[in-house]
């Protein structure tokens, strides 16, 4: 049987939510996540992040940078006794505003980073759900044909159409997760 995963977002979702998050020093899981993905990972989930990161594209990070910042949200991860399976970025910074539109297919909405993750992971998309406090990652979990979670957390109260279900943070929607996934 292929994998199940649950695709996180990184800024306002596993961590706290900082415009254009640059200094790795900013990093700090938001309560209850870590605790969360060692949760689904212990049920057989896969646990992958799915984040855009403009600040790239932006040309206020490097690559290196976005390691470095990374690199403390693993060491975090690990202070819960986890970790993730995977992360994928899309550096690309947009051209507009509006998170309907997709730009390019590995930038969210797009569901290009989580179709190149199920290759890479050999997971069922149809069985997955992707969770994120914006619109373009509940839309890029459907577009993905997955299912779509919004925490209220970081910008989740200004997200109120087009997902699945919804949960006021991670430890919850992780709940969610696995209870629905007894039965499927
Ligand atoms: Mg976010």
């Amino acid at each position: 049987m292929k994998n199940r995963a649950a695709f996180l977002d990184r800024d306002g979702t596993i961590i706290d939510l900082v415009h254009h998050l640059t200094d790795p020093g900013d990093v700090r899981l938001i309560d209850g996540a870590g605790a969360a993905i060692r949760r689904l990972r212990a049920a057989g989930w896969k646990v992958i992040v799915i984040t855009n990161q403009s600040v790239i594209g932006r040309g206020k990070l490097t690559e290196d940078g976005l390691a470095k910042v990374h690199a403390v949200m693993d060491a975090q991860l690990a202070e819960h006794e986890t970790q993730t399976d995977g992360l994928y970025f899309c550096p690309l910074a947009p051209t507009q505003k509006d998170q309907r539109v997709i730009e390019d297919a590995m930038r969210k909405p797009g569901p290009g980073m989580l179709l190149q993750a199920a290759r890479d992971h050999d997971i069922d998309l149809s069985r997955s759900w992707m969770v994120g406090d914006s619109l373009s990652d509940v839309l890029a979990g459907r577009n993905a044909g997955c299912k779509s979670l919004v925490v209220r957390t970081g910008y989740g109260d200004k997200v109120t159409t087009d997902f699945d279900a919804e949960a006021p943070t991670l430890a919850e929607a992780a709940n969610i997760i696995l209870n629905e996934g007894k039965s499927s």
